[in-house]
């Protein structure tokens, strides 16, 4: 109501829920390739039910390599095998999230796993295989809202809008753009281009204008993309008259992230200066990602004792993780999503990224909606330009 209006003139987020909600985490396999197959790989995970286990008794994997991962199980939200569609992975991972940003919870989805483990193949998808941000755009276009979409890439520590206007020649390079705070906003990327969006179709064409633009500001694309993480951020505005007043507007406003985040790999082995201060920012944003992590999920084991209060949790410290300082810490539905590489050849990226999900497991947000009064909102804005200019049409 108008009372609750703050001195900025917007209405500050009432609770939609006090609920408490631990971050979702899944594991997703993906299946060997023929010529995986053919060079010697072997199936050694197992999952069913959200369960994730060693496949024992293999005789085509040395004693040495099933030793090591003897008795070793997790249990995540839910698992996925190679088999899984990805529709089914949505259903169950994302879908609820999406529906629930359309009611002004923001949400978050972050795909992580080693370079080839099926995170762009999850997160995008291809032309005979939609990946989640397809389905979720599918959804939030069966409803009636206003959409925005931003869609930027974080590289050597270096913010670059992938939707910005002016060309993306060879040599050109992507400008850098600041990740700001705002005492009530919370981090924001300033300068970030938002782009009005009303059909599917508009979504695809700016995502792979963006992706043209990532493609020819470099020679080297394959590795700058393992190396870098793509945030694809839907706003939904979502504006209705109050229940107990028809004049009195609010809206809603929900941020969806879908984030494909650089291969969890480390990066090998940099032998000039140059290189090594460049391997440096390339994992800037990774390394603080694990930090966040690993400290809020302590916090929370804490929770409840004096000790939660003495974390301090490092966002400010790399640029992913001030972007995602709200999904991540505070009022977000959020799940993860990792993508595990069936062989036995990669043992130890496997279980490193098995524990980082088992951290993750532990994090709590508090579900909270975000309202602005209707004058605020960007249809109100829009209805405004349009009775201006169908004004001006008649003269
Ligand atoms: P990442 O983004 O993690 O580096 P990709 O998504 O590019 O990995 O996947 C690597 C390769 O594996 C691609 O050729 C992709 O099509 C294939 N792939 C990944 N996941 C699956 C899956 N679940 N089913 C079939 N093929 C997959
Ligand atoms: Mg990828």
């Amino acid at each position: 109501s108008k009372q609750s209006l703050s001195r900025s003139g917007s209405l500050s987020p009432r609770l939609l829920e006090r609920r408490e909600e631990a971050i979702r985490v899944s594991v997703r396999l993906r299946p060997l390739m023929d010529t995986e197959l053919r060079s010697g790989h072997h199936y050694i995970w197992r999952v069913s039910d959200g369960q994730l286990w060693v496949e024992g008794g293999t005789p085509d994997i040395p004693k040495s390599v099933s030793d090591r991962v003897k008795g070793v199980q997790f249990g995540f939200d839910h698992t996925f095998e190679g088999d899984a569609a990805t529709s089914d992975v949505y259903k169950k991972v994302a879908k609820g999230i999406v529906h629930d940003a359309i009611r002004g919870i923001n949400g978050c989805v972050l795909a992580y796993g080693q370079t080839g483990a099926g995170k762009t193949y999850s997160m995008s998808g291809d032309a005979s295989h939609p990946g989640i941000i397809s389905w979720a755009v599918h959804d939030v276009f069966n409803k009636e809202f206003l959409l925005r979409m931003t869609y930027l890439e974080i590289y050597m520590e270096r913010v670059h809008d992938l939707l910005q206007d002016g060309q993306a020649g060879e040599d050109s390079p992507l400008e850098n753009l600041l990740v700001k705070e705002d005492p009530s906003k919370g981090f924001y990327v300033a300068g970030l281009a938002e782009r009005l969006v009303s059909s599917e179709g508009e979504v695809y064409e700016w995502l792979s204008r963006g992706e043209r633009k990532r493609h020819f500001a470099r020679t080297d694309f394959n590795e700058v993309s393992s190396r870098s993480h793509v945030v694809f951020t839907l706003i939904i505005e979502n504006s209705q008259s109050s229940a107990e007043d028809d004049d009195v507007k609010t809206t809603r406003i929900g941020r969806l992230h879908m984030v494909d985040l650089a291969g969890s790999e480390p990066f090998g082995a940099a032998i000039s200066e140059k290189a090594q201060a460049e391997s440096k920012l390339i994992n800037k944003s990774l390394f603080f990602l694990s930090e966040v992590i690993s400290k809020l999920s302590a916090r929370a084991e804490a929770s409840g004792k004096d000790l939660a209060d003495s974390f301090h949790i490092p966002f400010r410290e790399s640029k992913l993780t001030r972007i995602l300082a709200s999904a991540l810490g505070g009022h977000s539905r959020s799940a993860l999503l990792v993508a595990l590489h069936p062989s036995h050849c990669f043992l130890d990226e496997s279980l490193k990224s098995l524990r980082f999900a088992d951290k993750a497991k532990k994090i709590k947000s508090r579900l909270q909606a975000n309202y602005v009064s209707y004058e605020q909102s960007v249809i109100a804005q829009q209805k405004l330009t349009i009775a201006k200019l169908r004004e001006e049409l008649r003269l």
